[in-house]
């Protein structure tokens, strides 16, 4: 059965077909570092997770790029207020965006391009859109490009060119759609931007938000990419305005594909800190909840529909997510258990979901029939193991590492070193808590630091 995605470029469910063949170019936005992603980032970059894993699953290679922010009004001002320089500003957060990645198992991309480390490229691309007749200088020695000259534009969102103002400026980086106008592709240098600058051919200043990504883009990917993602909100101004600087600077496609996921509302209202509903996923976490519980919870609605999150909602995601590992525990790795029926149907029904533009809660309801199946059956061996496996490819919820152990209570004496090592571990006397744990190994236990504390399980 062939991949379908919905492009939101035709509006269509689309089959998937790449450039060359098994091959998949895949660009997404990445953070604007100017403070922790919020879980509503963190579903967008899940979102993207899965699409690649779902490829791989399929055996593409795919290269993936994600940009970094590392400049634009929003990482200006913050450092501004703060008064150190924005790399110092910046740093904290990229830093904790890796770490949140990692606690959300989601897959590193093979380039994170940082905005600052390609001006040059930005530069370039400018240029050639000035030679085009495509862009202009402003009275303030900023650039502009020219939306009435690319006849395209409005092709992502939608709308009809003649729908436009024509002439109208807008120089920040985001803007609605009411807004639509001429947009910044180089901003000369004011005092706002304080020490943030470049002294280039186009004058003393910096980068748009939006050339960035068609300048690191291209440099990672070429002219012409399979997939290009993001949230909703991506869609305009940010994307369309890619299209026009990349196609208007190539004269070819930028992107086939152009996939776009739902917003997260939080108790269905829109998150925002003066609503007090907005959170990171160290809120999460500091809550005492489990990062995978997050990603299952997202697992379980469409990209394309609204998620909404709420404690109750977080609860009944590690519920079952504590399940599957219950169940997990009690499969045979070694010996089949003859269920290769109910496997296969499984299997059939997960790909096919999967298949059908990354549909994850159908999937997920699949992996359950499965798991009934098996309870019903009494008991599971390693066909089923092996399923559940390769759906994990795809789920990315660590079914094999953190399945807890069928065999019930852990001895006093296994506790005991537990206790001991987490005692070391506070002290920072790292040699003695890896002591500990090898002698909790050799008495045929694992333990696993989790954001949750140590787990412990009898080794498989
Ligand atoms: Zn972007």
């Amino acid at each position: 059965m062939p991949i379908r995605f919905q492009n939101t470029l035709t509006r269509e469910k689309d089959e998937f077909r790449p450039i060359e063949d098994m091959k998949v170019g895949l660009y997404t936005c990445g953070p604007t570092v100017y403070d922790f992603a919020h879980i509503g980032n963190w579903r967008t970059y899940m979102f993207e997770d899965i699409l690649r894993r779902a490829l791989e699953y399929h055996g593409f290679d795919v290269r993936h790029v994600m940009n970094i922010t590392d400049v634009d009004d929003k990482t200006i001002r913050g450092s501004t207020a703060k008064g150190i320089s924005l790399n110092e500003y910046t740093a904290p957060f990229i830093q904790g965006f890796y770490e949140d990645r990692d606690a959300l198992n989601v897959l590193p991309a093979q380039v994170y391009p940082r905005a600052t480390e390609h001006v040059p490229g930005m530069i370039a691309l400018v240029k050639t859109l000035i030679e085009k007749g495509l862009a202009y200088r402003s009275e303030d020695g900023s650039y502009y490009f020219d939306i009435s000259k690319f006849p395209g534009y409005g092709k992502l969102s939608h709308f009809r060119i003649e729908d436009l103002r024509a002439g109208a400026r807008v120089k920040s980086d985001e803007y609605e759609k009411a807004q639509v106008s001429d947009f910044a592709l180089w901003k000369a240098w004011d005092e706002a931007d304080g020490g943030v600058f470049w002294e280039t051919d186009l004058g003393k200043g910096r980068p748009g938000w939006h050339i960035e990504c068609s300048a690191m883009s291209s440099e990672y990917l070429g002219q012409t990419f399979d997939i290009h993602t993001g949230g909703v909100d991506n869609i305009f101004p940010h994307h369309e305005n890619e299209i026009a600087q990349s196609e208007g600077a190539t004269g070819r496609k930028f992107v086939n594909f152009w996939l776009h996921s739902e917003h997260l509302l939080v108790d269905n209202r829109k998150m925002s800190k003066s609503l007090g509903n907005f959170y990171t996923l160290r809120d999460v976490i500091a809550k005492g909840y489990d990062p995978l519980a997050f990603r299952y919870l997202v697992l379980g609605a469409h990209y394309r529909s609204k998620l909404n999150f709420t404690w109750m909602a977080m609860d009944a995601a590690r519920a079952s997510l504590d399940n599957l590992y219950e169940f997990m525990g009690r499969l045979d790795r070694e010996d089949p258990s003859g269920l290769d029926d109910a496997v296969s149907r499984a299997k059939q029904a997960f790909d096919e979901a999967m298949d059908d533009d990354l549909n994850t809660p159908v999937a997920l309801a699949s992996v359950f029939g499965l798991v009934k199946e098996v309870n019903v059956h009494g008991k599971g061996g390693r066909e089923v193991f092996e399923a559940m496996m390769d759906f994990d490819r795809v789920l990315g919820l660590n079914l094999a590492e953190r399945a807890k152990s069928a065999g019930g209570e852990i001895p006093q004496e296994i506790m005991d070193l537990v206790e001991r090592r987490q005692q070391a571990r506070k002290a920072k006397d790292f040699a003695a808590s890896d002591r500990i744990r090898d002698e909790i190994a050799s008495k045929g236990f694992i333990v696993e630091d989790t954001p949750e504390g140590p787990r412990v399980r009898a080794t498989a």
